[in-house]
């Protein structure tokens, strides 16, 4: 109970920081969005009584739904290549305080995720086995989970919890979460020029980072877990992994500049993508969504997929890549990196405006294409339908799909906020090039720490 308290009081010290509950006599009253300090009133007293994590993450995730409406509000003049950029918004609303918000708030969020966790899986009994004594070996039971064999400790889901519990189903996809630190590249660690203690930090570094990235997904789970469509691509995903025991890996990538996620699939046999039967004389007529719709049926199983989080340093050139993974991954600031993720990023709807889309929307996006790959459903080898101005907007097929075309496809998510937005095209543009702030004016050790010393309870 005592931490619950202290997670509580921690966000509602974190939630008064917001701009518009303090009065803010320098912007202009009748262009701000919606008076905020009752609202905010209103839910720091919510979040008092609220007796579960879930509980209190579903009244945080409201906030923050009423911080990207207000963002959103700022920045409608901003266009891809407006005169006015946001920075110049920012000096008037405090835009650049309500995103650091934004991002102190998942951080407090992501420490707490092994606490929420071990919460859920009291709910619903997870934590209950069944011993059975065999003549050779004694076997745990699981009543949501259950080891197929002793050599191959594959996990299977029971299909009694599939459909009467997204939250079971959660936790299924949490065991399917492997972090994957970088000792597949071993030998190129022992070819690096880098000092060996310079190796071996940037070793620990990147565990560290994969860590608190596993946390930020979970998180993004959690939030997508408070939606219907959420739960449906969750339920969704879960199936699919049980079904050809795939799986989501987690990896750091390098790259030269501030990047967004990506995904990949895990084998590259092509069992991820889906061809088209129609030939190249047909390939451009029609309506994009008809042009590239599936063609063929899944093929049996697709591949499980790599979730890559980009990690770039400042002050070191991508060309020195001899060092990779010694100096490049030394001098790498994680925490900044991690920041740049959780602060979310711009897209662009029909009219080039900009739109505040947040790490779980993004993180939702890369589930969708993760659930392509795992069906065999990806549609990047039927890119020779588009256009070349149809390229330029969707980047690939694929993308198109993702973001617009299919069933479960980020605009459905998109379209859940409040006030609703819709994305045109793959285009985006990380927050740090608007903004001349460093992501990291508080790191997340740093709030860590401050949590463990805090006075609240
Ligand atoms: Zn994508």
């Amino acid at each position: 109970m005592k931490t619950i308290n202290k997670f509580k009081k921690l966000l509602i010290k974190e939630m008064k920081a917001c701009p518009n509950f303090q009065k803010d006599k320098g912007s202009d009253e009748q262009h701000q969005p919606k008076p905020a300090r009752q609202y905010l009133k209103a839910l720091s007293s919510k979040i008092q009584t609220s007796q579960s994590y879930m509980e209190v993450l579903s009244h945080v995730y409201e906030f923050e739904k009423h911080l990207y409406a207000e963002i959103n509000f700022f920045s409608q003049s901003i266009k891809i290549r407006g005169e006015e950029v946001l920075s110049t918004v920012d000096t008037h609303h405090g835009m650049q305080r309500r995103i650091e918000l934004l991002r102190n708030l998942n951080f407090i969020m992501c420490i707490h995720v092994p606490k929420i966790l071990e919460e859920l899986s009291k709910q619903i009994s997870l934590n209950q086995t069944v011993t059975i004594d065999s003549p050779k070996e004694k076997i745990t039971i699981n009543p949501l989970f259950q080891l197929e064999s002793k050599e191959d400790q594959a996990v299977f889901f029971n299909p009694l919890y599939k459909k009467t519990s997204p939250i079971a189903t959660l936790l299924f996809l949490q065991e399917r979460l492997l972090i994957s630190p970088i000792n597949y590249e071993l030998e190129g660690i022992a070819s690096s020029e880098a000092p060996s203690y310079q190796i071996k930090s940037s070793y620990e570094k990147e565990a560290d980072f994969l860590v608190y990235v596993k946390e930020a997904i979970i998180l993004s789970f959690l939030k997508a877990l408070l939606t219907e469509s959420g739960q449906h691509l969750i339920c969704k995903l879960a199936k699919t992994f049980s079904l050809y025991s795939h799986s989501l890996l987690i990896r750091a990538m390098l790259t030269p500049e501030p990047y967004s996620l990506t995904t990949i699939p895990k084998s590259n046999d092509k069992s991820s993508y889906t061809t088209s039967s129609l030939d190249s004389d047909q390939s451009l007529q029609g309506s994009l969504y008809e042009r590239t719709k599936p063609i063929k049926q899944p093929k049996e199983k697709g591949s499980s997929s790599i979730l890559c989080f980009p990690v770039w340093s400042k002050d070191l050139s991508f060309s020195d890549f001899h060092l990779i993974y010694g100096a490049y991954f030394h001098d790498a600031d994680f925490s900044f990196c991690l920041s740049n993720i959780i602060m979310g990023s711009l897209s662009f709807n029909q009219e080039d405006t900009a739109f505040y889309t947040p790490m779980h929307i993004e993180f939702i996006h890369e589930l969708i294409h993760v659930l392509h790959n795992s069906r065999g459903t990806n549609r990047k080898e039927l890119d020779r339908q588009l256009t070349e101005e149809e390229r330029n907007l969707w980047s690939n097929t694929e993308e198109y799909w993702t973001i617009e075309g299919g069933h479960l496809c980020e605009n459905r998510f998109n379209r859940e906020l409040l006030p609703p937005v819709e994305r045109l095209g793959h285009r985006g543009a990380p927050l740090t090039d608007f903004f001349k702030i460093k992501p990291a004016s508080r790191k997340i050790e740093q709030l860590h720490e401050e949590y463990q010393a805090s006075e609240l309870k």
